[in-house]
């Protein structure tokens, strides 16, 4: 499938600049920010299982972050004069967010995601 015509017809704008552009949302602007219902995150372009809310954790960095992932592509990110691992959908390679090493044990794993690239199912 060609996600990027699928994301031009599926993705509003914001979520295009994230998703396609690499971009980031506003902190702490995300409805996933300070949400810790039971359920699951998908990619909002392809519909791929990314999180869980077991791994969801309140980082207070104003992003949703997740101490585990799902379906997920891990890539060195040389952009902005930093050198960050980018998170990408395994399935349809859009941009997700970024994995620091300053999560919680016993990983320290924190997937700080937009949350404008994921919808939520409630289990
Ligand atoms: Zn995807």
């Amino acid at each position: 499938m060609n996600y990027k015509e699928l994301a031009k017809q599926k993705l509003s704008e914001e979520e295009y600049d994230v998703l396609i552009n690499k971009g980031t949302e506003r902190p702490f602007s995300s409805k996933f920010d300070l949400f810790f219902e039971n359920g699951e995150y998908f990619c909002k372009l392809c519909g791929s299982k990314l999180f869980s809310s077991e791994y969801k954790f309140d980082s207070r960095c104003g992003w949703p972050s997740f101490s585990e992932a799902e379906n997920v592509e891990l890539k060195q990110d040389n952009s902005h004069n930093m050198s960050r691992t980018e998170v990408i959908c395994k399935t349809c390679r859009g941009h997700l967010g970024h994995l620091f090493a300053d999560g919680p044990p016993p990983q320290g794993r924190r997937f700080c995601i937009n949350g404008v690239c994921l919808t939520f199912k409630k289990l």
